[in-house]
């Protein structure tokens, strides 16, 4: 029975069909003739992964030196042998001295990769490393690591691949610029190995399978080229390794970012909680490689450490799918297993011989990503690394050139990311000639898999339904806006007909109460200074590669011009927000705020969305805080409230890809006004969300107001869809209705009843019509004139991108209206706008 279904599954596995996780458990049982079936299948893939990659028949290997910074940790696997006490160590933290003095050795040697193996976090369990730390003047031991990247990639010219455990998406960014490539194993998806008294994991903090599959999917959202794999034998079943070889798959396939899989046999080391744990055998551990192999298909890399086993199986394993060896030194020792010495190359070479195949070393980062970032893409390796990457890589194969010796080049900004660059008319011929085509270049890989996406989309999307009685809960609202349940908010966020109507009307009385019957607009001038953008916002049809034929940049001329534009016809304000460009250095967002001023000083600055201070800050190396506070002193007086979208990572993940996750959007604003930095709040919806997250949302910007008081207005932005990748994939509605609408600014203005006054329309998402609804519905103010607007206007909006002030007046006129000039933070008096004016 259970044969007959093995071989079902193996033919299955033979004719490349997707296996589920029955099937891969089944598989990894596999022995005898079915074993060497299966690894036939293997090797046909292996086969097709080194032709993918640009490589047919060649095995591959990395050239490196392992750098231990530090073997202290705050976790306590039971079979670790690297880990260990302070008492042991001359000092908690190799010094910067010794790593670069690895490092040289490696590059005086022929390395090419300087591999940062290192304990989790030791500041959080150990004092000396504190300690040690501070003397220092290093933040933690992250902020060590890069620092040491650094000068390994300026002294010596290796390439740095770090391995620091457990990050998050800010870690992730702020690592991002001094390596091609990163890595931490899953080892498992286990999560009883982790949770129960005795499991390999237990009291591990981050050996949580969640985290870890957070991790992996936060390197994806990055774009960091990433290995990771499996630990086998560590007490998994076979349907949890099978598990655990899926959760891989599908996060490879959703990001494109797991360049490498390692398949890495559990050793029961002496003096170890695990020593008389029983490892697997070599048939399992066959069979395990074949099966991974076969379930991650000839997209990613493969890999056994060949020093885990004994020199005569390496053959096999080749024939089991593998097509790379990992890094190799014949300079440091494997400190993670130091009794186990790495082969010769000439034996990796006689392996591969020995199986037709060739052996030829490679770069830490796998082909592909080198590839990209040689045709000038900062999307997976950041161009500061581009110098270091193209001095060692073949330019034919981009694996190593095996004639380049590393040398130490500067890590530094690349020249020219703010000059002026390709469609620079765009902002004013997308009224006119409009786009060049309806996707960018990179359409089918830079927003992932959307398969993967599908499910998730579906889920999302699905609304709560609510028990709560319309009635009551409008009584309550009449009553007391702001103190009804979020279970009463949904009620009217989803009221329909006469409800909705009642709803509407309620908000317009709070809106009269609150701010009377103006309504208002400021004179302003939106400038988007770069659309280069490699975040992959799935909701996105602004952002393009570098180059794309509708792509641009504003040279700092360029943007002062447009600033003495504007304020020659009366701005107040300039609104400038770009594409998040790896090119653009650490200083140029200072430089654009002092070139605006310069340009009109009185001009008030609101720029830069919390995804651009997120990012900005994590080039420049500096807590947001920090680089708050120079954007300040270099002239920003308020920032957008862009990137939240929906403050739900659920749905942020469906629809954004690689935008910062929502507590970092809360923490980034909230520090903001902190720091007297005021602030709009902005909600995108209409798109894989539903009620229950709009609901959710502006509860979470009220208590966000709750706290600081820095929100200037609310402003719903309803989902542009027409050019929008995730409604191309038809994963999207196609946008909100205006049902929708009118309960989101009604809902909005009653639920912000007493804390934010201002409920701004998008007349540029809405129309006139639609504009004079909302008005109607609980909004006072229409934003900005804009005088430019691209982001909407390259999703397909129709509603044009710029109004006379006259124009303003006549959409507030229709409904009865009077119109009111503003400033940013709405000041209507004539001293503040004359002021403002310059
Ligand atoms: S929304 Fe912003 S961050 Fe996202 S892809 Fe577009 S330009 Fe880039």
């Amino acid at each position: 029975m259970v044969d007959g279904a093995l071989r079902r599954v193996l033919a299955r596995a033979e004719g490349g069909k997707t296996l589920n996780v029955t099937e891969v458990e089944l598989l990894l049982a596999a022995r005898g003739e079915d074993l060497a079936r299966l690894t036939v299948a293997a090797s046909r893939v292996r086969d097709a992964a080194m032709a993918s990659a640009g490589r047919p028949g060649t095995v591959t290997y990395s050239p490196k030196v392992f750098i231990p910074v530090t073997r202290l940790c705050r976790d306590r696997c039971h079979y670790c042998t690297f880990a260990t006490v302070p008492h042991r160590l001359s000092a908690p933290y190799l010094s910067m001295d010794e790593i670069v003095a690895i490092a040289r050795e490696g590059a005086e040697r022929g390395c090419t990769e300087a591999l940062f193996t290192l304990g989790d976090r030791p500041e959080d369990r150990w004092d000396v490393a504190r300690i040690w730390l501070d003397e220092h003047g290093y933040a933690d031991t992250l902020s060590y690591v890069r620092a040491a990247a650094i000068r390994v990639l300026e002294e010596t010219g290796l390439l740095p691949h770090l391995n620091p455990g457990v990050l998050s998406w800010s870690e992730l960014t702020r690592l991002k610029p001094v390596a091609p490539s990163m890595g931490m194993m899953l080892e498992t998806t286990a999560r009883r190995l982790w949770s129960d008294r005795g499991g390999p994991h237990f009291g591990s903090p981050d050996k949580d399978p969640e985290v870890r599959l957070r991790v992996l999917e936060d390197a994806g959202r990055v774009s960091v080229p990433f290995t990771t794999g499996i630990l086998v034998g560590i007490g998994e079943t076979l349907e949890e390794r099978a598990e655990s070889i899926l959760a891989i798959r599908r996060i490879s396939r959703e990001y494109g970012h797991v360049q490498e899989v390692i398949v890495q046999n559990f050793l029961a080391k002496p003096r170890t909680a695990m020593d008389r744990s029983t490892e697997v055998e070599f048939e399992e551990y066959r069979a395990t490689i074949a099966v991974t192999r076969i379930v991650l298909g000839p997209g990613v890399s493969l890999q056994a450490p060949p020093n885990l086993s004994d020199p005569e199986s390496l053959p096999e394993l080749l024939a089991a799918g593998i097509d790379d060896w990992g890094g190799i030194s014949a300079v440091t020792v494997d400190h993670v297993n130091p009794e186990r010495p790495w082969p010769k190359i000439e034996l990796l070479r006689r392996a591969a011989q020995a199986a037709d195949l060739n052996l030829a070393p490679r770069l830490t980062a796998h082909p592909k990503y080198v590839r990209d970032a040689m045709s000038g893409s900062g999307r997976w390796i950041d161009p500061r690394l581009h110098n270091h990457i193209r001095a060692l890589c073949d330019s034919a194969t981009f694996l190593a050139d095996p004639a380049a010796h590393p040398v130490g080049l500067p890590w530094q900004d690349p020249d020219g990311g703010l000059s002026e660059h390709g469609r620079v008319d765009l902002h004013s011929t997308i009224d006119t000639e409009g786009r060049t085509t309806d996707r960018r270049g990179d359409f089918d890989q830079i927003f992932g898999g959307w398969s993967e996406v599908a499910d998730r989309a579906q889920h999302t999307a699905a609304g709560p339904t609510t028990t709560s009685d319309f009635a009551a809960a409008f009584r309550a609202a009449e009553r007391d806006p702001a103190g009804l349940t979020d279970e009463q908010y949904l009620t009217l966020m989803t009221a329909e007909g006469r409800s909705l109507d009642a709803v509407a009307s309620l908000a317009d009385d709070l809106r009269k109460s609150a701010v009377g019957e103006d309504v208002t607009y400021v004179v302003n001038r939106n400038i988007n200074f770069t659309n280069v953008c490699y975040v992959g916002c799935r909701f996105c049809a602004f952002a393009q590669r570098r180059t794309d034929d509708d792509a641009y940049t504003l040279s700092l001329d360029q943007i002062a011009d447009r600033v003495r534009e504007a304020s020659a016809l009366g701005a107040t304000e300039v609104c400038m927000q770009g594409g998040i460009d790896p090119n653009l250095s650490s200083s140029d967002y200072a430089d654009i705020i002092r070139t605006a001023k310069q340009a009109a000083p009185g001009m008030h600055i609101h720029a830069f969305s919390p995804m651009e201070i997120a990012t900005a800050s994590a080039k420049a190396n500096v807590p947001v805080r920090d680089w708050l506070m120079q954007m300040k002193d270099a002239g920003l007086d308020t920032i957008p409230g862009t990137a939240a979208e929906i403050l739900d990572d659920d749905v942020r993940w469906v629809l954004t890809k690689g935008k910062l996750p929502a507590s970092e959007w809360i923490r980034i604003v909230e520090t903001a006004h902190e720091l007297g930095i005021r602030s709009s709040s902005t909600m995108m919806y209409g798109h894989v969300d539903n009620p229950g997250h709009w609901v959710g949302h502006l509860r979470t910007l009220r208590d966000l107001q709750d706290r600081t008081g820095g929100f200037t207005e609310f402003v719903p932005l309803p989902f542009v869809h027409l050019n929008a990748p995730i409604y191309l994939a038809g994963l999207a509605r196609p946008g909100p209705t205006m049902r929708d609408n009118r309960a989101v600014h009604a809902v909005a203005r009653i639920m912000l009843h007493g804390r934010i006054h201002h409920i701004q329309t998008s007349w540029v998402k809405l129309g006139i019509e639609g504009t004079r609804v909302m008005l109607r519905s609980g909004a006072n103010d229409l934003g900005g004139t804009l005088m430019e607007e691209t982001i909407s206007r390259m999703a397909g909006s129709e509603h044009g991108s710029n109004k006379t002030v006259s124009e303003l007046a006549e959409i507030a006129d229709g409904i009865g209206r009077p119109t009111r000039q503003r400033t940013t933070d709405y000041r209507t008096d004539a001293v503040a706008l004359s002021q403002a004016a310059g």
